[in-house]
């Protein structure tokens, strides 16, 4: 077998190119075939260096980039990921996914992403603003962002210390104070619900798959709910959860898991949120924070907690990409999860997208699901979404309440998802018309005709 080159982004172009042929979208469209060499190929990549000082005035390197994937439908929108990982087959995956994902928020924004393979953890404040700034001057210099050109945020490692820095670095390079960046700080043009707007629209899409697969009858009540990751997508995924009457069973980072059984509370979460922007460790803060002393959590080394989480209703994964194996899935399937809907970025390996939507396929009847997959680009997409709607505040010069923008943030996701269940049975060709619609070739559907169909009018495609 020849070893993918870009062995992410080659995953995530074959999960949507393989759910696009498995449904009758080309028999009915034959034009749309032709979409898939134009959209699959950035429309450019920025790839530059940035020479950085740190703290003992030594001279340090490392890669940046900014994948301008598509702009049929507005700026290119997405955040930049600060990770040694970080790599252009990942940020290609990353800027793909964002496209179909941006389409589905229904808001005119294109696909982007970028990043570098700059590694915070340990780095102190003035690194940091030393890396940001001489990140941002190659991108703010030679002209490639702008409010209505490309309009980076925050992903893994970008958070709002990182994104302050960044726009500091633009306004003083192009003596612009624009709305260049999402997820800005409150009084200088940031959005009110941003920072929680992935976890809680994740929770609301979850919501919406427990209500149409039991008609209604059931929600988040009394459900527990399996977490990975403990940035920013898990905290506020888990806050939501709480709120809404569920049990969340586990956190994780890179190093290790917490289990709890009885669920993980409130206060453990708000010391995690403290502890994690010093880059500490959940290993650490269960033993220095007063909330783990006063009510105890499992911590397992070295893991990952599908195997460990037991009986579970509801699979959030909120880390990073495949971070679910094949074999974690059917684990997950053998705890009885119902409901899986991704936080992370293509957080399912193909392995276990198969586990999930074989047991679906296998469904007996659609009111006793056995498994629903909510894919990323759908379940995720309300970071994005509210991004989208602190741009439409900037442009306005106005900012929106917390309730006008929760709103807007659960009427979206409820567009959203109600739109993946439209396409997906719109052209499905599966024989077992009892089971659920597939999330993600609903997902993949609407996204990929939405921008098609823009690209078509551009004249991008003919
Ligand atoms: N990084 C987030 C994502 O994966 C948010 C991007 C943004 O707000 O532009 O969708």
């Amino acid at each position: 077998m020849v070893k993918p080159s870009e062995p992410e982004f080659e995953q995530a172009y074959n999960e949507l190119v393989s759910t696009l042929k498995d449904s009758t979208l080309f028999q009915k469209h034959p034009k749309y075939q032709k979409v898939i060499d134009v959209v699959s190929v950035p429309e450019r990549i920025v790839q530059f260096r940035v020479a950085w000082e740190n703290d003992k005035g030594e001279i340090q390197i490392n890669n940046g980039f900014r994948v301008q994937f598509n702009s049929a439908l507005g700026p290119y929108k997405g955040g930049l990921r600060l990770h040694p990982s970080v790599n252009l087959s990942i940020l290609k995956f990353l800027g793909f996914e964002q496209i179909f994902k941006n389409a589905l928020t229904g808001l005119n924004i294109g696909g982007g992403k970028g990043g570098s393979d700059f590694d915070p953890k340990g780095k102190s404040d003035n690194e940091i603003r030393r890396f940001c700034y001489a990140f941002m001057k190659e991108l703010a210099v030679g002209g490639f962002l702008g409010e209505n050109r490309d309009v980076p945020a925050g992903d893994i490692g970008t958070g709002a210390r990182e994104v302050g820095f960044l726009f500091g670095a633009y306004k003083s390079y192009t003596k612009s104070w624009e709305g260049v960046l999402t997820g800005k700080g409150l009084t200088w043009g940031g959005s009110l619900i941003r920072p929680e707007a992935t976890g809680y629209g994740l929770v609301y899409y979850t919501e919406q798959q427990i209500k149409y697969a039991t008609k209604g009858k059931e929600d988040f009540t009394g459900k527990r709910v399996a977490i990975s990751g403990s940035g920013n997508v898990a905290q506020y995924a888990a806050l939501k959860v709480i709120e809404l009457g569920g049990t969340v069973v586990s956190l994780s980072d890179s190093k290790g898991a917490i289990i709890s059984e009885t669920g993980i509370t409130k206060e453990h979460i708000f010391s995690i949120q403290e502890a994690k922007i010093k880059f500490k460790s959940l290993k650490d803060i269960i033993n220095e924070y007063s909330a783990f002393s006063s009510s105890p959590v499992k911590y397992i080394d070295g893991a990952r907690p599908w195997i460990h989480v037991g009986q579970v209703d509801v699979a959030l994964p909120s880390a990073t990409q495949n971070e679910i194996s094949g074999e974690e899935a059917k684990a997950l399937v053998a705890a009885g999860v119902k409901y899986v809907a991704e936080g992370s970025n293509m957080g399912s390996t193909q392995e276990a997208i198969d586990v999930f939507e074989g047991e679906r396929v296998a469904t007996k009847s659609a009111s006793s699901p056995a498994v629903w997959y909510g894919p990323g680009k759908a379940s995720n997409a309300g970071g994005v979404l509210v991004s989208a709607l602190e741009m439409a505040q900037n442009s306005q010069r106005l900012t929106w309440t917390t309730e006008q923008v929760d709103d807007e943030l659960k009427k979206r996701m409820i567009e959203l998802f109600n739109q993946s269940i439209k396409f997906a049975t719109e052209y499905s060709n599966e024989t077992n018309k009892e089971s659920l619609p597939s999330l993600v070739k609903g997902a993949n559907l609407a996204g990929f005709v939405k921008v098609a169909d823009a690209m078509f009018d551009h004249g991008d495609v003919y």
